[in-house]
């Protein structure tokens, strides 16, 4: 399968001064993600709020340059574009945000707001902007009477739909999803869920699945990228790193999941302390502090993605210092 998006050792990081402008510090969003994302598929980013997950996704967008680091859609360098290049490129990356109430223009029909990408990209012939609009709407499971209706007409779930039209509207071939059902009420997130997995079938198009929520991402994903922190502390295929996950951080995360079975009792491990500031990230393994497998190495010494199995790698100095930790 071809490589749709492939990213390489991004970083961004946020200059932030003190109210009274004597100091200049560095918010270390993202600290050096790498992984790709394969034709049809999706891989899907977890972690606690401020990981950098949805940095990450801001960055592949563009909608924020990144401090250093590359980005290629199939092949191509999208950060060393120049903006002419940029802004056709955008045809192809699209995203649905998770607000539908903020993410929709209060002023336009569903047909403006539809046409618009359509006239952008120069998609269709603007006598078959109508045609196409009736034809999105059918796909997301709308009907062409709701073309002449404002977003206010609509409830959440619906302006959702409204927003998924708009990103493929331009046949994209990468869609960025940032929490785009956790702030649906959970009886319209499955249905919300099925269109998208629905219309990647259809359409082939690949994902960024963005979710705090970690049974939504085994549910989306093919491939699961655990984020700390900025990085990404583990990685693979989504049964292995459910079935079989390392790090100690993946395996607390996985381990208070709620999960929907009274008689499970399985034990929760709670993760100790609060996440440190992305101002002040420790040192070594920046997951040390609240990790309780930490080791000397772990205070001064950074970890850095291994293999450990096919596709599947930790960033965790368990793997070089404990050969059996593996099978814990
Ligand atoms: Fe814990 Fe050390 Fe592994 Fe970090 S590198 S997760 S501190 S054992």
């Amino acid at each position: 399968m071809n490589k749709i998006i492939e990213v390489k050792d991004l970083t961004k990081q946020f200059a932030v001064t003190s109210k009274l402008g004597a100091k200049t510090e560095f918010v270390k969003a993202v600290n050096g993600v790498s992984f790709d994302v394969l034709e049809g598929e999706t891989l899907g980013l977890v972690g606690e709020s401020g990981c950098g997950k949805s940095t990450t996704g801001r960055l592949i967008l563009r909608l924020i340059k990144p401090t250093s680091g590359d980005i290629f859609l199939e092949g191509k360098n999208i950060n060393q574009i120049s903006d002419k290049e940029l802004r056709k490129i955008r045809k192809d990356i699209q995203v649905v945000f998770q607000n539908p109430y903020s993410a929709l223009d209060p002023k336009m029909t569903i047909s403006d707001i539809l046409s618009e990408p359509l006239s952008i990209h120069k998609v269709v012939h603007k006598y078959q902007y109508e045609k196409e609009v009736k034809r999105l709407l059918s796909l997301v499971g709308l009907s062409e009477k709701d073309m002449k209706k404002f977003p206010h007409e609509f409830s959440g779930g619906q302006r959702q739909r409204i927003g998924i039209a708009r990103a493929i509207a331009t046949k994209p071939k990468f869609i960025i999803c940032d929490e785009p059902v956790s702030a649906l009420d959970v009886s319209v997130q499955s249905q919300i869920l099925n269109l998208l997995t629905e219309l990647q079938n259809e359409l082939k198009v690949s994902y960024l699945f963005i979710a705090h929520g970690l049974n939504v991402i085994r549910h989306m994903s093919n491939k699961v990228g655990v984020m700390y922190l900025g990085k990404i502390v583990e990685i693979g295929d989504v049964d292995e790193i459910y079935n079989n996950p390392i790090h100690p951080y993946t395996k607390t995360l996985l381990s208070s999941a709620p999960i929907p079975d009274p008689f499970n009792d399985r034990e929760r491990q709670i993760i100790k302390g609060e996440v440190p500031s992305p101002i002040n990230i420790p040192a070594g393994c920046a997951f040390h502090p609240r990790c309780q497998h930490a080791m000397e190495i772990c205070k001064h010494k950074m970890p850095f993605l291994k293999g450990s199995g096919s596709q599947h790698k930790v960033a965790c100095h368990l793997i070089d210092y404990n050969e059996k930790f593996r099978g814990e």
